[in-house]
C-alpha cells in the first residue's frame, strides 16, 4: 500500500494535518471555555458595579430630597427624579443579570422591592414640598421614618454583593485554571506536532536518501564512462521507475556511443575511400592529360617515323617499367608490322600475320601472366610473360600493342585509354596517308604523278649535290599510242597505259621514283645511278614492254613499244630540275627520231640543257 513515495508523503502529511487540526480544535475549545469563564467574571463584576450604582443612585436621591425640602430649590427635586429613575433602571438590570442564579435573583428582587418602597417613602416629603408644604415635608423628614428601610436595603445589598464577590472569585479562579490548561495544551500540542513533523521528515529522508545516493553514484560512474546500472529494489515505486528509466537511458546512451563509434569508423573508411578515389581521379587526370598530349602530337604526325617517335616517348611514361612494341596492320600485305618499340626489346622486323596473335583473333586482350597459364601467341617466344592488346577501329584491325611482362591491375585504365588513343591515331594516320597518296598518285596507273615527280626531283637534286652521288632521269613515251585509242577505243588506251606502268614499276629499282608525267609520257628519277647504268636497266624495261601482249575488251591490241631518253644531273645544272628534264626530253625526241622503241642518252652538255 505504501510502496509509492507519493502515498507515503500523503499519509505523513495527513497525520500531521490531523494532528494540527486536533490541536487547533482543542486550543479553540480551551480558548472558548476560558473566554466563557472570563465572561462570567465580567458578568459578576457588572452585577456588582450596577448594584453599587443603584445603591449610590438611591442615596443621591435621598440627598436631593433633603436638599429640596431644606432649600426649596427645584434643582434638587430634579436630581431626585433623575437618581430615582437611574436607581430603578440599574436595579432592574441587576435583577435581569442574576436570572441565571435563582438565589441571587431572589435577593435582587427583594432588594428591588425594598428600593421601590423606599422610593415611595422618599417621594412623600417631595410631593409635600412641591405642593408648598415644606413644613410638613421637613417634619416628615425629621421623623426619620424610612431609615430602617434604608438600613435593610444596605444590609441586603451588602449580603448580595458579598455573595456575588465570592462567586466572582470562584469564577476568576476557574478562568485562570482554564487559561493555564490552554497554555499547557498549546505547548503539548505544538511539541507533539513538531515531533510528528520530525518523524515524517525523517521517514521521507530515509525513503529518499538511499535511492538518491544509488542514482548519484550510477550517474557519476556513467559520466566517467563506466558501465553503471541501478538495481531494481529502490524502496519506492517512483524511484524504481526512475531507476528503470535511467537504466534504459544508459543502455540507449551506450548503444548510441557504439553506433557513433561505428559511424565514425565508417566515416573514416569512407574518407579513406574518398581520398584514394581522389588519388585515383588525380592519377586518371594525369594519365588523361598525358594521353591527351600524346593524342594531340599523334594527330599532327606526318610520317611513320614521327608517329613511332611519339609512341616511343609517351608509352613508357603511361605504362612505366613495361617494354613493348606497337605493330600496325599493313592492309595490302595483311601483316602486323612493327612501327615502334621501347624498353630494349628486339623484334622481328618482318612482322607477323594477324592469325598469329590471339588478341587479334579474339578481338580482346590476351595475356600470359604465368608460364603455361594461357596459350602463347605465335609472334611471341614460348616462355614469355606478356600482354597483347588489339587495336581496333570500327571492327577493323588497326594493329596490336605488345607489352612484355605483367600489366598491373591498377594500370588497366591507363592501358584502355592508351589503346583507344593509339587506335584512333593509327586510323587518322592511315587516313592522312591515303589522302596524301591520292594527292601524289596517278589514279589510272598507280604511279606517282607529275607534282610528286617535281617535289622528289627538288629533294633529290640537293641531296645528290651534297653527297656527290649521280642522279639520272628518264623521260619515256609510248610509241604510236594514238593508234590504240583510235583503233580500240579509249579504254584500250588506258589498259596499255596500266600495263606499261606496271612493267616499269616492277622493273625499276625500289629507290627509283616512277611517275606518270602526263598522257602517255613517263618520268623515272633514279638517284645514285649514272646514265650508263640506267641505260642498261632501261633497255631491260624496253624489251619487256616490247614483249607485252596486251588485251582489252577481249581482243589483242598488238605489239607495243616505248622510246626512252636518259639524262644525268650535274652540279653545273640549276637546282630546280628543269634542266635534266629538258635534257632527257631531248634524248627522248632523239629516240623517236631514230625510229622509236629505243633508248637514247642525252648528249647535250648541261650548260646547253640549261640554255
Ligand atoms: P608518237 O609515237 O610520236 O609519240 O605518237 P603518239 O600517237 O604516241 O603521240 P601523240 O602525241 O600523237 O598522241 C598521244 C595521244 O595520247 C593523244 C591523246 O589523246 C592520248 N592520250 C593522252 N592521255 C591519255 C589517257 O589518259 N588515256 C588514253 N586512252 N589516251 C590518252
Ligand atoms: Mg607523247
Ligand atoms: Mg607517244
Amino acid at each position: 500500500m505504501f510502496t509509492s513515495l507519493y502515498t507515503r508523503i500523503g499519509a505523513l502529511a495527513l497525520v500531521v494535518v490531523l494532528a494540527l487540526a486536533s490541536l487547533a480544535w482543542l486550543l479553540s475549545d480551551a480558548a472558548h471555555r476560558t473566554g466563557s469563564s472570563f465572561r462570567w467574571v465580567i458578568h459578576s463584576a457588572t452585577i456588582i458595579e450596577t448594584t453599587d450604582e443603584a445603591l449610590g443612585d438611591l442615596r443621591e436621591a435621598e440627598s436631593g430630597q433633603r436638599g429640596f425640602v431644606l432649600t426649596h430649590d427645584l434643582a434638587y427635586a430634579r436630581t431626585f427624579d433623575e437618581r430615582i429613575k437611574s436607581a430603578a433602571t440599574n436595579m432592574a438590570r441587576v435583577v435581569a443579570l442574576t436570572a441565571d442564579n435563582p438565589v441571587q435573583h431572589a435577593r435582587t428582587r427583594e432588594i428591588a422591592r425594598l428600593m421601590a418602597e423606599r422610593t415611595i417613602a422618599l417621594r412623600r416629603p417631595l410631593d409635600l414640598g412641591r405642593a408648598g408644604d415644606f413644613a410638613g415635608a421637613r417634619t416628615f423628614v425629621a421623623s426619620g421614618r424610612g431609615r430602617e428601610l434604608m438600613d435593610a436595603i444596605t444590609v441586603r445589598t451588602q449580603s448580595f454583593l458579598d455573595e456575588e464577590r465570592a462567586l466572582q472569585t470562584v469564577r476568576v479562579e476557574a478562568a485562570e485554571r482554564r487559561l493555564t490548561r490552554s497554555k499547557r495544551l498549546s505547548l503539548a500540542g505544538a511539541s507533539i506536532v513538531a515531533i510528528l513533523l520530525l518523524l515524517a521528515c525523517t521517514l521521507l529522508i530515509r525513503s529518499i536518501r538511499r535511492p538518491l545516493a544509488a542514482m548519484m553514484q550510477a550517474m557519476t560512474e556513467l559520466g566517467r564512462g563506466q558501465k553503471a546500472r541501478i538495481a531494481d529494489g529502490m524502496g519506492s515505486r517512483e524511484f524504481t521507475l526512475l531507476a528503470r528509466g535511467y537504466n534504459a537511458m544508459a543502455d540507449r546512451l551506450e548503444q548510441a556511443v557504439v553506433e557513433q563509434a561505428t559511424s565514425e569508423q565508417q566515416l573514416q573508411i569512407a574518407n579513406t575511400d574518398l581520398h584514394s578515389q581522389g588519388e585515383a581521379l588525380r592519377e586518371r587526370n594525369e594519365v588523361i592529360e598525358l594521353l591527351g598530349g600524346m593524342a594531340h602530337r599523334m594527330q599532327a604526325a606526318r610520317t611513320d617515323d614521327e608517329l613511332a617517335q611519339i609512341i616511343r616517348v609517351f608509352v613508357p611514361r603511361v605504362l612505366p617499367g613495361l617494354g613493348g612494341a606497337l605493330y600496325a596492320h599493313n592492309n595490302s600485305r595483311n601483316l602486323l608490322v612493327p612501327i615502334a618499340h621501347w624498353g630494349g626489346l628486339t623484334l622481328n622486323l618482318d612482322g607477323f600475320p594477324p592469325d598469329e596473335c590471339w588478341a587479334l583473333r579474339r578481338g580482346r586482350s590476351h595475356c600470359v601472366v604465368e608460364p603455361g597459364a594461357d596459350i602463347v601467341c605465335g609472334h611471341v617466344c614460348a616462355d614469355a610473360l606478356y600482354h597483347c592488346e588489339p587495336l581496333l577501329a570500327g571492327g577493323e584491325v588497326m594493329g596490336v600493342l605488345y607489352l612484355r611482362g605483367r600489366v598491373p591491375a591498377e594500370s588497366r585504365f591507363r592501358l584502355t585509354v592508351l589503346t583507344e588513343n593509339i587506335a584512333s591515331a593509327l586510323v587518322n594516320h592511315q587516313l592522312q596517308r591515303s589522302l596524301r597518296e591520292q594527292t601524289i598518285r596517278d589514279p589510272l596507273t598507280g604511279l606517282f604523278n607529275r607534282r610528286y615527280m617535281e617535289e622528289a626531283l627538288a629533294l633529290e637534286i640537293p641531296r645528290s649535290s651534297r653527297s656527290g652521288q649521280p642522279l639520272s632521269l628518264v623521260m619515256c613515251d609510248v610509241d604510236h599510242f594514238k593508234r590504240f585509242n583510235d583503233e580500240f577505243g579509249h579504254d584500250a588506251g588506258d589498259a596499255v597505259l596500266q600495263a606499261v606502268s606496271a612493267e616499269m614499276r616492277n622493273r625499276f629499282r625500289d629507290g627509283d621514283v616512277v611517275c606518270r608525267y602526263g598522257g602517255e609520257e613517263f618520268t623515272i628519277i633514279a638517284p645514285g645511278t649514272d646514265a650508263t647504268a640506267l641505260l642498261s636497266r632501261v633497255e631491260q624495261v624496253r624489251l619487256a614492254i616490247a614483249e607485252l601482249n596486251i588485251r582489252a575488251g577481249g581482243q589483242r591490241l598488238g605489239a607495243t613499244s616505248m622510246s626512252f631518253g636518259i639524262a644525268t644531273w650535274s652540279n653545273t645544272m640549276d637546282c630546280d630540275g628543269t634542266s635534266p628534264i629538258k635534257a632527257a626530253d631531248a634524248a627522248l625526241y632523239e629516240a623517236k627520231r631514230s625510229g622509236r622503241n629505243c633508248a637514247k642518252v642525252s648528249l647535250v652538255e648541261p650548260q646547253q640543257a640549261a640554255a
